[in-house]
This record gives C-alpha cells, structure tokens and sequence, in this order.
C-alpha cells in the first residue's frame, strides 16, 4: 500500500520519500483515511508504531488543501505532555512541511514568553505546545482558539496523569465549535479518566485499537534481573554495559537526582554517559537529547520525562536501573527501543524497592515477564511474599446467617459475671480473632 492510496497528497509522499518512508505503517493506513475523513479519532497502537505521522499527514494535508476557518487564528493545535515529546512532534512537523508556506510554532514551557508572543503573532497554522504553558497563553490572549480545525492530543493518559485536566477543560472550551475534529492518540489509553475526558472532548470517535495497552511488544525483548541493593544494581548494569551488543542505551531511574549519581559512577568506570538531570535549564535538556541522537554519547540516564516521545532507532538496549511507580510507564519506557521495525532489549533490576512496581507491571501485562540472573551476579533477594487476605467483618454475610438460622431456645443458665473483653471476637462470636502474622521476606 501507497501513502496516495490512503489519500495522501503526492508533494507529502515526496517527503516522506525523502525521509526514506515508503509504507504506511498500521495505524497511518487506519488512522490517515478516518480522520481526511473528518471523523474525530481515539486510537490507541504500540509505541514506536508511527503514530506521530498517523496525525501529522492529514492535518497538513488539510492545511494544503482546504480554505482556513479564519485566517489569524492557528488551524491545527498539537498538546503533548512534555517539552521533549512536544520538540520530538514539531521536528516531525518541520520536515513534512519544508519547502511549503506553512508556518509551525512550538510553544514550550520554560522558554522566553515575549518570544512566544511574537511568534504567535505571526499567524502560524500549526502550534505544537505543552499544555501548562498554552493554558498561559490563552488566558493571557496571546492565542485564539476560535477559528481552530483540528485539536490533537498526543499520549492525551500522560496530559491527564501530569494534573492538566483543567487545562484541557479551558482548551476545550476556547475551541469549542461545531466544526472542530478532534484526535487523541497514545499507547495507553486504558484508563477510566482518559474514557471522561474523550467523552467530553470527541464527537462520535472513531475508535482504532491496534493492540491493547497491556499486550507484549513483538520487537522488544524483555527481562527482569533480581537485585540485592544499589550495589549490586551497579554491578548488573556494568555488566550489561559490557556487552557487545550494546549500542546506544537509555538508562531510567527513580528520581533525577539519581540519573547524576549514577552518571558519575559509570563515567569514573570509563562509560560515556551523560544525565538528563532536574537541575539543567530546558535547552541544555534539548542539546543533551540533541546530541545523544547524534550519537555523541553512548548513555543516556533519564527519568521518566523522557519515557514517551524519544524516538532514536538506534537504542538497542532501555535499561531500567528502577521500575517506574505506573505500569504505563514501563510500557512507554522499554517503547524507547524497537521501534520502526528494529528489535530491542529492554532490562529491568527488581530490587525489594521495586517489588510492589513490579507485580503491578506484571499484571498489567498479564504476567509475560521473564526473569533471568547472570553467573556470579545472582541476588539473594528473591522478591516479597504476597500477603494473604485480612479477615474482614463481612456484614452482608452476618444478616444472611441472621435471617437463614433458625433460631433455639435454650435454657436459662445462670448468670456469671461479665468478664472485661479482651480482644475482638470473630464472626460467631465465640472466639478472639487472631492477628495475622507479618509478611516475611524470604
Ligand atoms: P512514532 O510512533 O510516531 O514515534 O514513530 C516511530 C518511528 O517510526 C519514527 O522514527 C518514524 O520516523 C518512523 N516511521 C513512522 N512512520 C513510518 C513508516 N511508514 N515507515 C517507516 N518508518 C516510519
């Protein structure tokens, strides 16, 4: 199948072209055709499944080719949840519309307001922003939402898990007319607050699931080690590191002050790492990712700003050094790698701090994890027993058994005095309850 099949403009399949991009992908071939359409979309399909063209092509195909709603106001609004996923679209964008009079902003938190102004003032069409910073823009005027066309949210679960639910009520509500066509897309969207947010965004969605949330990566390798402690961690990753197939890798961490840490220990082992740490101003942030993707280094250690959107084909290897708290997120995490086709390995260390990370992500994804252990490295630590149910006061059952027993007689027996309870009695009212033991580890 053609991209002109799917009703594609030929100059955008030149483009494409250009780029080396022939085929469409899985989603492109479901998602271009309904939404050229004019239908709303809510599709949900693998990371690193092309899903940044499946919007892009049709909303600069409409921009081509149909006359604009107003001619000041932007005709196509793209909200990501984060400045890097944000830039990852907007470069996309910049290259599908080189050589044509389209105008493109990118409109970032953390970036000189005036400047933002200015370019806002030059009626482009296109916006991609974060939604923090766009909400600012609104309620300052800078931006007009009326004569807005097509509204797209980009991995909407993530906008929503980041507290910008009251942003996208008011974007809503700017761009709120009959006409607008509205398209949400993310791995993820199994989630009941993404369902109340659809509900109220999109007109009769399309819906176009390719494959579940949940359901396993066919080019990702995935398996966990067990680890004892951060030391020992370290020595897992080193070995990791070690091997021949390692190209560029993506390292995760609980928190950013540890993607500092860990970058001083591998760089005084000899690595080349760099980290992507909470103190950096945003365009350090971009000129570390910039340079990463030009393979100027070989590790990049980050913490979850950088688990959606990051699309470098040439990382073989997500090690996740910690498991994220949200079983979402290790599906973003490991989308890092295997992308476009190409296989990769992504790893995880499960320490006892991960354990409760763990078995959410393993029932997430339906239990499919591998562990493996590696000859000399192998951890005492062999994860956290579940702990068996509390035994609960069911009332239900109480004023069944009350109605079904029948109820006996019995003689008067002569009264003893009253003993002082001692403990909380049990469901028959004869026995104290016993407490339950604490968990153990093994
Ligand atoms: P995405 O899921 O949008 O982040 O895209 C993942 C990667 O696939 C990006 O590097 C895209 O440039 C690439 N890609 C997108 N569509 C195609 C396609 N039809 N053929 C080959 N590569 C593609």
């Amino acid at each position: 199948m053609q991209f002109t099949d799917l009703g594609i403009d030929t100059r955008l399949e030149t483009q494409l072209a250009h780029q080396g991009i022939t085929q469409p992908t899985d989603i492109q071939a479901h998602a271009v055709p309904t939404a050229l359409a004019g239908h709303d979309i809510f599709a949900q399909s693998k990371t690193g499944s092309g899903k940044t063209l499946a919007f892009l092509l049709p909303a600069v195909q409409r921009v081509m080719k149909q006359k604009a709603l107003s001619k000041r106001d932007p005709r196509v609004l793209i909200v990501a949840p984060t400045r890097e996923l944000a830039t990852q679209v907007f470069t996309q964008l910049r290259l599908l519309i080189a050589g044509t009079a389209i105008k493109a902003v990118k409109i970032l938190g953390g970036e000189n307001f005036n400047d933002q102004i200015k370019a806002l003032r030059n009626d482009p069409q296109f916006v991609v922003a974060t939604p923090g910073r766009l909400a600012d823009h609104i309620t300052k005027r800078s931006l007009q939402l009326s004569g807005l066309e097509l509204l797209i949210f980009d991995e909407a679960d993530r906008i929503l898990d980041l507290g910008f639910t009251e942003q996208l009520k008011m974007i809503n509500e700017q761009a709120n007319h009959r006409l607008r066509q509205t398209l949400l897309f993310s791995a993820t969207l199994d989630h009941a607050q993404v369902d109340a947010l659809s509900r109220n965004l999109l007109k009769k969605p399309k819906q176009i699931t390719l494959s579940a949330a949940n359901e396993q990566h066919s080019d990702i390798k995935q398996t966990l080690y067990l680890a004892d402690h951060l030391d020992h961690k370290e020595a897992l990753l080193e070995h990791f590191l070690n091997q021949d197939d390692v190209g560029q890798c993506i390292i995760f961490t609980a928190t950013r002050s540890d993607t500092s840490r860990l970058s001083e220990a591998l760089n005084a082992k000899g690595f080349k790492s760099v980290a992507l740490a909470g103190d950096l101003t945003q365009n350090k942030r971009l000129d570390i990712m910039d340079s990463f993707s030009r393979e100027n280094f070989k590790i990049l250690i980050t913490t979850d700003v950088a688990s959606r959107g990051l699309d470098l084909l040439s990382v073989t290897h997500v090690i996740n050094f910690d498991l994220p708290k949200h079983a979402e997120e290790y599906v973003h995490r490991i989308g890092r790698t295997g992308r476009a086709g190409f296989k990769g390995n992504a790893l995880s260390l499960v320490g006892p701090k991960d354990w409760a990370s763990y078995l959410a992500i393993k029932s997430f994804l339906n239990d499919e994890l591998v562990f493996a252990s590696v000859e000399g490295l192998k951890a005492k630590f062999k994860g956290i027993k579940e702990k068996k149910p509390e035994a609960t006061w069911d009332k239900s059952k109480e004023k069944t058994a009350a109605v079904k027993k029948p109820v006996f007689k019995r003689k008067a027996k002569p009264k003893k005095p009253t003993a002082p309870i001692k403990a909380p009695m049990n469901i028959d009212g004869d026995t104290p309850m016993r407490r339950k033991k604490k968990t153990e580890q093994e």
